[in-house]
């Protein structure tokens, strides 16, 4: 299959995060960042939401959803994301995302969802015991991205397979309805930091949703927080290498690497060749110097933004009122294309 699509598209990048908990400097690296990034850039129109659909795949407490959607809106705009550049809204206040979710979960194969290596390991032996919802959440995933014909979704590494699957949804709605109606969308993972994994387990992906608030770094946390983290962080005994080549089999040294590299703007060898021979005792201080430097100011600014909850709702009710007004001309196509009696 081509990269481009065949008929030329606005150029638009959409991306979400779900309110299942504080936001982590993995959110951080290889969403938000690289989605302030985007912004800056100026060459795509940028959509963000917070998929608060998506967080309900897994139990949330209510009150708890509510805070949730206000800290990674806060966490979004503290990092940079302006709603006057982006759009910035909760998807569940744009209704139309369910309803193209409804239509791609029967253009979807069971097989395919099956196949998700997320499912597998979120659910693990106890499948039978998931919602539904966990299951075909792809499909509203490439409801959310399509429903403005997005051409670039930035994420982090563990969603490119949901990304590869909204190509192939797309594909499947275009060549059944005889239609070139919606784009192939490109995962964009590029950059150090696209998969930070876990402080305790160097083979496990840092999540907001993992068990211990000690194998993450949350955006909130403080400075002595993040030193401590970083200082307990699982390690081997040997120093920093000289080549990347010495990273080999090392899980948790290359994850603080990656981690620094991302921080700072620098490429992991540009790292190593900065530190190679460097002791535990030098790096991991450093390391906890540059999170506290970064994270220290975009915390401040997420405490201040969560103490007025009602301009965070503001914002966030502006942004779907735009994100509406893009994807309900789509969803009304695709009715159409489908057959639909619409009045
Ligand atoms: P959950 O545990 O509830 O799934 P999460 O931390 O995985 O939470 P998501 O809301 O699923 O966060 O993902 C939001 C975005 O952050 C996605 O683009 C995802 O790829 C990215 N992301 C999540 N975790 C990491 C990570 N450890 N490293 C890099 N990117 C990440
Ligand atoms: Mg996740």
């Amino acid at each position: 299959m081509s990269d481009t699509p065949t008929r030329s598209f606005t150029p638009r990048a959409f991306s979400g995060i779900k309110p299942s908990g504080g936001l982590t400097l993995g959110n951080y690296l290889g969403a938000i960042k690289r989605f302030v990034d985007w912004q800056e850039a100026g060459t795509h129109e940028t959509i963000y939401c917070v998929v608060d659909l998506h967080a309900i795949t897994v139990w949330q407490d209510p009150d708890m959803l509510h805070a949730a959607t206000r800290e990674v809106a806060a966490g979004y705009l503290a990092s940079g994301i302006d709603p006057v550049k982006s759009i910035l809204f909760n998807q569940s206040q744009v209704p139309a995302h369910v309803e193209l979710s409804w239509i791609f979960s029967c253009v979807a194969r069971m097989g395919w969802m099956n196949r998700m290596t997320q499912w597998k390991e979120k659910a693990g032996k106890n499948a039978e015991k998931e919602s539904l919802g966990l299951f075909a959440y792809p499909a509203l995933m490439a409801a959310d991205i399509l429903l403005y014909h997005a051409t670039h979704v930035p994420v982090g590494e563990d969603q490119k397979q949901h990304v590869e699957l909204t190509r192939d949804i797309a594909q499947k709605f275009n060549h059944d309805y005889k239609v070139d109606f919606f784009p192939e969308t490109l995962p964009v993972i590029e950059g150090p930091a696209t998969r930070v994994m876990n402080l305790r387990d160097g083979t496990k992906k840092m999540s907001k949703s993992g068990e211990s608030d000690m194998e993450r770094i949350n955006m909130t946390d403080d400075a002595d927080t993040i030193a401590k983290k970083f200082k307990k962080a699982k390690t081997d005994p040997a120093p920093l290498p000289e080549t990347m080549e010495g990273l080999k089999d090392r899980p948790e040294a290359r994850n603080l690497v990656d981690i620094y590299a991302g921080l700072a703007g620098l490429s992991d060898e540009q790292v190593i060749a900065e530190y190679a021979g460097a002791g535990w005792g030098r790096f991991k201080p450093a390391l906890a110097d540059l999170a506290v430097a970064k994270l220290g100011p975009i915390s401040a600014e997420m405490a201040r933004l969560m103490a007025d909850p009602a301009e965070i709702d503001r914002i966030l009710a502006h942004g779907a009122e735009q994100a509406r007004a893009v994807a309900d001309p789509i969803l009304t196509r695709t009715k159409e294309i489908v057959g639909f009696v619409q009045s």
